[in-house]
């Protein structure tokens, strides 16, 4: 059995026990750095893999809080400080019911290779709660966000471990889990980014992993001679990520034509209306199946009455953007996606297309734009934002916009470079991860043990 295998079986029998998203998430990372170690068997030598798949720190933690009626609620909340070879733990946090450590895991291994990727000095981390948002009040959020805080706020810091947001997670939240942390401890050190603007918030955080994922996706279009413009493309989601790519596809003059939620899909073949969806999602919080009542052009369809992944992947498209959740693309809507003549995916959510939906299009040669570089926009600001914070700087949004351009451009080349070294064609996601491993492997290396 060679290093990378009994790594694997490592991983299976101890690690990802009964944790499945985990262990896909390490598969897919292992398998495509095996050239890479190949080359450079000292990393054997240093037992690297086995140290890296393994986190440093697995915080669980027991959230009290009251509603609006007294009543008292207890949720489990978690931190997964994976590793910190290259910097502080950094990586956001998000609240759905859904969250539990198997998932968290998953997003903190894969949240240290993007984070390498960026070329910026962060480690990898992720937190959360089984929290869920939907239904509950503003004072119900605060209060949650506070008891949240105040659990674990002893167990990061600035130059510890930095949080940030995620499913759930947006500017309100982050506002209130910011609160809390000065409260409890006189200081308004930057633990947390995606803060809102009056908090010393990045000016282009909010938007930059939609924007930053349509940069990246453009850069490797042109690469190929092709644009995005004037063409049709398809996201899931909308939230954060999903409608900061719509603006920013309509910004170069392509044509987002669907959207998502838990609930269903929305397909306009006029264009999503980005003003009307800000409006449903951002201001009343509430279910896309009131976009197609105010809009007559759009079809609505309900996820329960849809078998078979998502009605989204049904649409026929140029680029596919999903944008919503994990393995939220698999095989069958691969398949649909290719006999639509798709040309290019871009993932803005975290690891949305299934193992064997990736074996698909890169069987047809698709073009496959990786989450770990292409939804890497969000982190780099946030890194923007805590240099901004620590130096008591300001910039404006035109800075930070180009900023992103650049970077989103140098993450690109960068993973091609490594493509071409190791004769990879234009396998992204296995240039993606080898750049990533590199870095952090390397910074291992020099730490010693
Ligand atoms: P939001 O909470 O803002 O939006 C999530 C969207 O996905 C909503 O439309 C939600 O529907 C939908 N959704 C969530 N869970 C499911 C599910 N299980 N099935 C179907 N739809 C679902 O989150 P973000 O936009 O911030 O995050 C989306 C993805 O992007 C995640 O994978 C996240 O990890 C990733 N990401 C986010 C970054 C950021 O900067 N925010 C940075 C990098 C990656 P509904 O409205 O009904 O809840």
């Amino acid at each position: 059995m060679n290093y990378i295998q009994q790594a694997m079986e490592i991983a299976r029998g101890t690690n990802c026990v009964g944790d499945t998203t985990f262990f896909q998430a390490i598969e897919e990372v292992l398998t495509s750095i095996k050239p890479f170690i190949k080359k450079n068997p000292e990393y054997i030598e240093h037992n690297i893999i086995e140290r890296i798949i393994s986190p440093n720190r697995e915080i669980r933690f027991k959230i009290e809080w009251l509603d609006d009626k007294n009543r008292i609620h207890v949720n489990n909340g978690y931190r997964i400080q994976f590793n910190n070879a290259l910097g502080p733990y950094k990586g956001g946090v998000r609240f759905h019911p859904s969250v539990n450590p198997d998932i968290l895991k998953f997003l903190a291994f894969e949240q240290i290779f993007k984070n390498a990727i960026t070329g910026l000095h962060i480690g990898g981390a992720k937190g959360g709660a089984d929290f869920d948002p939907k239904g509950k009040s503003d004072q119900e959020i605060m209060k949650f966000c506070q008891a949240f805080m105040t659990a674990f706020y002893n167990s990061i810091g600035e130059d510890i471990d930095i949080l940030g947001g995620d499913i759930g997670v947006g500017e309100r939240e982050v506002g209130y889990l910011f609160g809390q942390y000065k409260m409890l401890t006189n200081s308004y050190d930057s633990i947390i980014t995606s803060k809102p603007i009056a908090l010393g918030g990045s000016e282009g955080r909010i938007s930059a992993t939609g924007y930053g994922l349509v940069y990246f996706t453009q850069t490797l279009l042109e690469d190929m001679g092709e644009t995005l413009k004037g063409k049709i493309c398809t996201i899931s989601g909308s939230g954060n990520v999903a409608i900061h790519a719509i603006e920013k596809l309509y910004d170069i003059g392509a044509i987002p034509v669907t959207c998502s939620d838990s609930k269903g899909t929305i397909h306009d073949p006029n264009g999503i209306d980005l003003a009307l969806l800000k409006q449903i999602k951002l201001e009343q919080r509430a279910s896309l199946e009131l976009y197609a009542e105010e809009k007559k052009t759009a079809a609505y369809v309900k996820r329960e009455d849809y078998q078979g992944g998502s009605y989204v992947w049904d649409i026929p498209c140029f680029a596919a953007f999903p944008c919503a959740t994990q393995n939220e693309l698999g095989e069958e809507s691969a398949k649909k996606l290719i006999d639509n003549d798709v040309k290019i995916i871009a993932e803005g959510a975290n690891m949305p297309t299934t193992t064997q939906g990736i074996e698909l299009f890169m069987k047809h040669q698709i073009l496959f734009a990786p989450a770990k570089a292409a939804n890497a926009g969000g982190v780099a600001v946030s890194v923007l934002e805590m240099s901004q914070n620590s130096a008591f700087n300001y910039w404006s949004p035109e800075e930070i916009d180009q900023k992103l351009q650049e970077i989103m451009s140098k993450i690109y080349k960068d993973i091609k470079k490594i493509c071409d070294e190791y004769n990879l064609d234009m396998d992204l996601a296995a240039g993606a991860n080898i750049l990533g491993f590199k870095r952090v492997a390397k910074a291992m290396v020099a730490q010693g043990v």
